[in-house]
């Protein structure tokens, strides 16, 4: 069998690698050389994912605290003391996969994918495998400033439909990553003003060591396969919306393919991949009807953002929103069990 994989971003890479370890003959292509896509650098860990961030030596901090601000004001504090989220190298992290897959046999190609296929071809390209429909631009910056070295802070904007994040870049608490998207904001260089503005309110002095921008696939369709090629992480539209959260999902859903794969070809790899896949698609549909219901309505959204109980925030950072997790939640909160039936009425609108 031999696997063609378009893109060697995280998602693509981890593929590539986890089929070559089993002796798949893989080629995977990808237009860059180095990994440099603009991110926040903040990965919600789970079993796999962590030796992943072992094997490349990519780990770089740990966040344990989290404040959620709605319009500049703040409504919610969680401190998580276990291991949860991680600040990575991220070019470290998908430069090195790349490393291994190629270590375990796995042909790498420097150059745009121009539509090869593989026995099984995979589409792996991220926002571009959209053409970017859907997406957001977001702005981030690298800089030297003094912030707690375990402490991320976001801060909505739902007037702006989007929002600000701050997070530790160093194990030293000496140097942040801040950034922002907004729909409001389609242009990069009004989400690059935005970001600049509240960097200097928020910290003051810094000084910038990297800024860049790019698209992050916030709406759109789940598509596992388009026809010609499966598709994995942001190209299968798997990002988790509310949070702007596509690494993990692009780590687990490139297990669930190459697991399906593995166990399935040439019988129905599709089923299976949709099997292994289908806890996130219920929390990535959860945040695509969470984000369309506050955007319908946003002054009322605000005010409800601002009254979520502290356990929905704790399972926010923890990548656990599905609709069946809010309505146990819902339970015992009755501010949730209010929102809830209007925000499945406002999705299916
Ligand atoms: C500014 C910003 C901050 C973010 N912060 C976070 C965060 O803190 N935490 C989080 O979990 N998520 C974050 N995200 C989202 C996350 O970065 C992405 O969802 C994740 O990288 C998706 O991984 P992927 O492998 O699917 O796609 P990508 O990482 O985009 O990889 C796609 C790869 O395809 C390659 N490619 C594209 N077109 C072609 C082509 N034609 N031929 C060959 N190769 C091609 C690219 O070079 C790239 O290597 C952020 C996104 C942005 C933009």
């Amino acid at each position: 069998m031999r696997v063609v994989v378009a893109g060697g971003g995280v998602a693509g890479s981890s593929l590539a690698l986890q089929l070559a370890s089993q002796g798949v003959e893989v080629d995977l292509y990808d237009r860059m050389m180095s990994y440099g896509k603009a991110c926040g650098d903040a990965l919600t860990l789970r079993p796999g994912i962590e030796k992943l961030v072992e094997e490349t030596e990519s780990y770089r901090g740990e966040v344990g605290r989290y404040t959620v601000r709605v319009e500049g004001r703040e409504v919610a504090y969680v401190g998580l003391g276990r291991r949860n989220w991680v600040i990575i190298d991220k070019r470290r992290l998908v430069d090195g996969l790349r490393g291994i897959a190629e270590a375990e046999g796995a042909r790498i190609h420097y150059r745009p994918w121009a539509g090869e296929k593989g026995d099984i071809t995979v589409d792996a390209r991220g926002p571009y495998a959209w053409r970017l429909r859907g997406s957001v631009m977001v702005y981030r910056i690298i800089a030297r400033a003094e912030w707690e070295r375990d402490h991320a802070l976001l801060d909505f904007r739902v007037s702006s439909r989007g929002f600000y994040w701050v997070f530790p870049a160093d194990p030293e608490g000496k140097m942040v990553n801040i950034g922002g998207g907004f729909e409001e904001y389609p242009k990069l260089g009004q989400v690059k003003a935005s970001v600049f503005r509240y960097a200097r309110e928020l910290l003051g002095g810094f000084e910038v060591l990297d800024e860049r921008g790019a698209p992050v696939t916030v709406k759109g369709p789940i598509l596992l396969h388009d026809g010609e090629a499966y598709r994995v992480g942001e190209a299968a539209g798997l990002v988790v919306s509310t949070a702007g959260e596509g690494n993990r999902p692009a780590i687990l859903s490139a297990e669930a393919l190459a697991g399906a794969i593995l166990s399935r070809w040439p019988g129905d790899v599709l089923g299976e991949y949709r099997r292994r896949v289908s806890g996130l698609i219920a929390e990535v549909r959860a945040s695509r009807m969470l984000l369309s219901f506050v955007e319908s309505r946003p002054r009322e959204g605000a005010k409800i953002m601002a009254s979520l109980p502290t356990a929905f925030w704790r399972d926010y950072f923890q990548s656990r929103v599905t609709l069946s997790r809010l309505a146990l939640q819902g339970l015992r909160s009755p501010r949730l069990l209010g929102v809830l039936p209007r925000v499945l009425l406002a999705s299916r609108s």
